[in-house]
């Protein structure tokens, strides 16, 4: 057995804490695809695309603790539990979660309560939506002379029912701003980061079940974009990216998600989005 191999082995009675990426399947990392197929109950949530779940073995268990927005089909708690139950009764977890499990996945709680509990866990990355998303939309989160920086942020409300976030720097040009969770908090962000100073004809885009075959990219500008998610009722899981980067690339070239055909670029880029 070889090096990563043996890293990848999930012993009874462990936890594989595993990012499945935004949903290509072709995007799960090797060591991810190892535990998979190890796994004999799946504890997996709403953004685990079927096209990864049909990777699961056949006699793998599975049990669905999705989340519908802020409504916890299980809550929280309930699933710390659960991984800790069928660890303890010496099965092979699998924590099966979107994207990665360490950005706005709550991984960090889960892999805590294990510990706590004296259960052993796997950590595995997984594509962000942030990066996995906008790479198959052709949009570069960082370019040279554009884009000096990137931000990752929730536009999910507090318990407040408030938006408390750092607008100020935000709204700072020279950086790609990508907000998970926001797209029924959309107006309130577009209008704070005008309102903070971005230019309200930043280019900006909604990227709606990125890499997967139903995936949508809507194109527009700051000022624009709230009106654009309401007239297509674009619902979750959507992405919003806003930042010059958007338009680097020609969607015209974007003919599948993650390929941009030469045979449709012109010469004339960036294209301007009215
Ligand atoms: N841990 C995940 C994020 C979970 S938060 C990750 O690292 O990607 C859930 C939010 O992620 C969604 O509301 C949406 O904003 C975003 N998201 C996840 N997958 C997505 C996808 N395939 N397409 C668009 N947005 C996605």
């Amino acid at each position: 057995m070889n090096n990563i191999n043996r890293k990848s082995t999930l012993q009874a009675g462990e936890v594989a804490l595993v990012g499945s990426g935004p949903g290509d399947a072709e995007l799960l990392t090797i060591r991810a695809l190892r535990f998979i197929e190890q796994a004999d109950v799946a504890i997996y949530d709403r953004l685990v695309s079927d096209e990864i779940m049909a990777l699961l073995p056949q006699h793998c268990e599975r049990l669905y603790v999705g989340k519908e927005q802020a409504k916890h089909c299980v809550p929280q708690d309930k699933i710390n539990e659960l991984l800790v139950t069928y660890a303890q009764q010496g099965r092979k977890v699998l924590r099966l979660k979107g994207g990665d499990p360490f950005i706005f996945g709550r991984g960090g709680e889960e892999a805590e309560f294990l510990l706590k509990n004296g259960i052993s866990c796997h950590l595995c990355p997984g594509i962000t939506a942030a990066s996995g998303c906008t790479t198959y939309a052709g949009i570069p989160l960082t370019h040279r002379g554009v884009a000096q920086g990137c931000t990752f942020i929730t536009g999910h409300t507090q318990n407040d029912g408030q938006l408390n976030l750092p607008w100020q720097s935000l709204s700072c040009s020279s950086q790609t701003v990508v907000f998970y969770m926001g797209i029924n908090t959309l107006p309130s962000i577009t209008e704070q980061l005008i309102k903070h100073g971005r230019d309200k004809n930043t280019p900006a885009a909604l990227i709606r079940k990125g890499t997967q075959p139903e995936q949508q990219i809507f194109r527009g500008k700051l000022s624009s974009l709230a009106d654009l998610a309401a007239e297509h009722k674009v619902t979750p899981p959507t992405l919003i990216v806003i930042g010059d980067v958007v338009n680097q690339l020609t969607d015209i070239t974007l003919t599948t998600p993650g390929f941009l055909d030469a045979k449709n670029y012109q010469q004339q880029l960036p294209l301007s989005v009215e």
